[in-house]
């Protein structure tokens, strides 16, 4: 087979088994073959780099950067929909339509799924360009970023159109959100507060590898454009389902309201056992030509009206706040609830946030308050039943002292949270920071778990994660459920954890904001502590994707005398404060020193391995040119504001040859 169509042949193969695994949900092969079969696509693709394309599967992993989204006019606005919220709403709904319309009328029932709105546009059966809803006259162009979400075909199957647009929902599910906000909890970051908004928040990144990381999900609901060689929704539905699309299939054709109100009232119920957020029900007429016929208002279709769920809520008694202490020090206040049964569940606490949230909503122990459950983990607070408040309450005080240590809390500015500045000697953030140091992703020490460390500070046995390594058995076989042979296993645990490498020995250090990416992103381009310790504001900003906050707190920690006290003592007991010499291959210092500005799209080598392989190579990469760029290497569809600075400050520009050749 020539290479070309060995490349097609993978691209087609690929796209086969990703259609299956997102949107069929049915894989077929192993994910350990389809990585194979990506990396053999990989390898030949940068071998020959003249069979390029922007719709192949290797691309899924983004790379592109987008700085400013363009502005697209939508070919045909995006409308908003009506509301309705009784079975009379919708009764009166179909009276106006059967006064526009002869004859019977059908609906098409879908869910109204809880997301951001997306315009895809396909021609030629290949992904072109996707819009966000905007004002519904224009919206961005975020084609880069949606082409890294599994579920959205870059190259359809089937008899479709030459030319159309479709329109759908972007949602994040439920289970990859808890996932994203349970690593944001553990890097010691705020959790994201709910699925929609951290979906439409991620179409609006500028990097795309940082999309594609998310675990995001397209499911399309509608088609526009003129041969669409179909006469009615459910029919296009059934067709965008066929050409590759992420069509739910919960859709139901009804032929009166009656039948309506029970899909409503079904789905009200059994939405809870869906993987990703809705909010109501859709229901449209079902004939394009009666569509047709009943037209538009100024602001929504006639032929179309979302029937909101009740959000689940119930009323409840807030009977006391009490402020929770996170590893980092983070305050969190909990309304301690009367239990009270919502969507299922028997909820007892809930999320009041921070204090500001507090005073808006003016909560007070004692009062009736509303409780809602939305995509949160926990639920929340929405509200309060003034009428009947106790007239003698006065508002809630937040407290100014640690609930723990007394210690004075601190709140910085423009932080929503409360902290407890005491970190040496505030019990839960001893604890936690050792049970975060122990964890699966940082030491990952086998025959010790939480419970333990909570009893071996508790015992004062410990109170850093140094003193873990001075441990003896001895000191550890008489606390409670210990043994001979539990203890041994515990200390041989410690012992082996000194093999881990420094990466994550560096995440284990628990610097606030150094999540497990950070920690490789800074371990990888300082090679070893003492030059991360060194390393200034200026230099840590200048890496990668390592921002003002990263770096303030990366500073603060190696000037504490404790903390570098700490870090000491852990070097003494033979821990990795270094990359090793395995990890070290292939690295040079070659661009040492050197700045360098990536832009546009290259052929051999992404743009994320070209920056792998600048600072693999010593070099710096930064995001715009200035008078301390020492090089720019320019792709394909550079921007011309870029070369033009460039040229005026003189940076060489180089293509993606001469910057191979420079490491060469
Ligand atoms: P609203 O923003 O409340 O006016 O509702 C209109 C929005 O609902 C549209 O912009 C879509 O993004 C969204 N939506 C979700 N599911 C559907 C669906 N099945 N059909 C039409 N619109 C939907
Ligand atoms: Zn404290």
């Amino acid at each position: 087979m020539s290479p070309k169509n060995k490349i097609n042949a993978l691209r087609e193969e690929l796209k086969e088994h990703n259609y299956n695994y997102y949107v069929l949900d049915k894989p077929e092969i192993s994910d350990f073959e389809f990585d194979q079969k990506l990396k053999e696509l990989q390898d030949l693709e940068a071998k020959y780099p003249e069979f390029y394309d922007v719709n192949s599967p290797t691309l899924r992993v983004g790379g592109a950067v987008t700085k400013n989204f363009t502005t697209v006019a939508h070919e045909q606005r995006m409308y908003s929909l009506d509301n309705s919220y009784s079975k009379e709403d919708l009764e009166d709904w179909e009276k106006r339509i059967k006064k526009i319309v002869d004859g019977n009328v059908e609906y098409t029932c879908e869910l109204k799924y809880d997301g951001a709105s997306i315009s895809l546009t396909y021609e030629k059966g290949e992904l072109v360009r996707a819009v966000t809803r905007g004002d519904g006259l224009q919206g961005d162009d975020v084609t880069n970023n949606v082409r890294t979400i599994r579920s959205v075909p870059l190259k359809l199957r089937g008899d479709y159109p030459d030319k159309f647009e479709i329109r759908g929902e972007i949602v994040l599910p439920l289970e990859g959100f808890a996932k994203m906000n349970a690593e944001r909890v553990e890097a010691g970051e705020e959790p994201y507060s709910n699925p929609r908004n951290t979906a439409s928040g991620s179409l609006k990144l500028q990097d795309s590898a940082e999309v594609a990381k998310r675990p995001l999900d397209c499911l399309l609901y509608s088609l526009v454009g003129e041969n669409l060689n179909c006469s009615s929704q459910f029919e296009s539905l059934q067709k965008a389902r066929e050409w590759g699309f992420k069509v739910p299939d919960v859709a139901k054709l009804t032929s009166s309201t009656k039948e309506t109100i029970d899909f409503v009232n079904h789905w009200d119920i059994h939405r809870h056992e869906l993987p990703y957020e809705t909010d109501g029900v859709v229901i449209k007429v079902n004939s394009f030509q009666q569509q047709e016929e009943l037209g538009h208002t100024a602001k929504a279709p006639r032929w179309a009206m979302a029937y909101k769920f009740k959000a689940e809520q119930a009323s409840t008694r807030l009977n006391k706040i009490t402020y929770q202490v996170g590893r980092t020090g983070a305050i969190t206040p909990v309304a301690n609830l009367e239990p009270v049964q919502l969507a299922g569940t028997i909820v007892k606490r809930a999320s009041l946030h921070n204090a500001d949230q507090i005073e808006k909503l003016d909560v007070r122990e004692g009062d009736m308050v509303y409780v809602e459950k939305g995509g949160e983990i926990i639920p929340k607070i929405v509200g309060v039943d003034f009428e009947n408040r106790d007239p003698e309450s006065t508002p809630t005080v937040y407290i100014d002292r640690c609930p723990e240590c007394e210690t004075p809390l601190i709140r910085k500015e423009g932080e929503a949270q409360h902290y407890c500045p005491n970190d040496e000697g505030c019990p839960p953030q001893i604890i936690g920071r050792i049970q975060h140091f122990i964890s699966r992703k940082a030491m990952d020490i086998e025959g010790l778990g939480g419970e333990t460390v909570t009893l071996l500070v508790n015992e004062g046995l410990i109170g850093d994660y140094a003193d873990l390594y001075e441990l003896t058995k001895e000191q550890v076989i008489p606390l409670e459920r210990m043994a001979e042979k539990s203890a041994e296993n515990l200390i041989q645990g410690i012992i082996a954890s000194r093999k881990i490498p420094f990466e994550r020995v560096l995440f284990a250090l628990g610097i606030r904001y150094v999540g497990e990416t950070v920690a490789k992103k800074l371990a990888r381009h300082y090679k070893s502590v003492d030059n991360l310790a060194a390393a200034k504001m200026d230099e840590l900003i200048a890496v990668d994707e390592i921002g003002d906050r990263i770096a303030e707190s990366v500073v603060d920690f190696f000037q504490d005398e404790k903390k570098k006290e700490l870090v000491e003592r852990l070097k003494s007991h033979g821990l990795q404060f270094m990359v090793s010499e395995e990890e070290l291959k292939g690295q040079t210092d070659k661009l040492e020193g050197k700045t360098f500005v990536i832009s546009g799209v290259f052929e051999k080598v992404s743009r994320n391995d070209l920056k792998k392989l600048i600072e693999k190579n010593g070099g710096k990469n930064t995001g715009s040119i200035s008078s301390r760029t020492d090089y720019l290497v320019a792709g394909e569809n550079m921007g011309p504001s870029k070369r033009t600075k460039a040229e005026n400050l003189n940076i060489p520009i180089l293509n993606e040859e001469d910057f191979l050749r420079m490491l060469k």
